[in-house]
């Protein structure tokens, strides 16, 4: 069965709004894949109903060639970050990964590991109420990162970052599809991913309405 994501043919309305309108694509392992446009195009949707979230109309949605809600241990296969974590402001953004992780059997070398990973190592023991947005952000990566999942799903990562922070979340990104990760990152500003994804989906009104390699799209343009 296919690795990665494949969505296929999604169609969903809220009320009279048509949200989904035959979105199709895949995400590959060892990629990072781009999935870009404006707000109200569909992404957020498309990631919820990936993540067994959201109900369709229509179409499927694979994760590993299985729809999420079939996965024996669905946080081996994915990890994502829909929003900024929300986090008790008295508590310190280690403490809540210690949580997550214990919830999940990880041990807390696990969160240690990770918060390494999004360069939270420092500061992870101070209280979140102090957080910036790009702080938060990068927590939010560090949980879907805990189980050491191959496919990786991330809404908006770079929103709230400031410049250091955007330098170092294409990096990251990067870094992810080098170790065969399949990446699907979304973002309403093509700028973002254009120079960091391999591959874009670009989606309008509920579908994609093109997708190919970066480089084929930037030459088209
Ligand atoms: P994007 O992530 O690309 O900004 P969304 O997936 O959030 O787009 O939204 C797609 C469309 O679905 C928009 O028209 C949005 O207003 C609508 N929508 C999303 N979530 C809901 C909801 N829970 N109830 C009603 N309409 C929604
Ligand atoms: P085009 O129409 O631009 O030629 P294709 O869909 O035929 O695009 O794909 C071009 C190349 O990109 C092919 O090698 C294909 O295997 C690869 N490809 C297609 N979709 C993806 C994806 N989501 N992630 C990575 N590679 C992809």
């Amino acid at each position: 069965s296919a690795r990665g994501i494949v969505v296929a043919g999604l169609r969903k309305r809220y009320g009279a709004t048509l949200a989904l309108d035959g979105m199709s694509f895949t995400v590959r392992p060892g990629v990072v894949t781009g999935f870009v446009g404006p707000n109200g195009a569909g992404k957020s949707t498309t990631m919820r109903v990936i993540l067994g979230l959201d109900a369709v109309d229509e179409g499927t949605a694979l994760i590993d060639g299985m729809p999420y809600r079939s996965l024996r241990s669905p946080l081996d296969h994915v990890g994502s970050l829909l929003d900024a974590a929300a986090l008790h402001p008295g508590r310190s953004g280690r403490n809540h990964l210690l949580w997550l992780a214990h919830a999940q059997g990880l041990p807390a070398r696990r969160v240690d590991q990770v918060l390494k990973l999004v360069g939270l190592a420092s500061v992870a023991r101070r209280k979140a109420g102090g957080y910036s947005l790009g702080m938060r952000q990068r927590l939010g990566i560090a949980a879907a990162l805990l189980g050491d999942p191959p496919i990786v799903m991330l809404d908006e990562p770079f929103n709230g970052m400031d410049p250091d922070g955007i330098v170092w979340m294409r990096g990251f990104l990067r870094s992810l599809a080098a170790q065969g990760r399949a990446v699907l990152v979304s973002s309403h500003l093509m700028s973002e991913v254009q120079d960091t994804a391999d591959h874009l989906v670009v989606v309008g009104r509920g579908k994609a309405i093109a997708d190919a390699g970066v480089a084929h799209l930037i030459a088209a343009a």
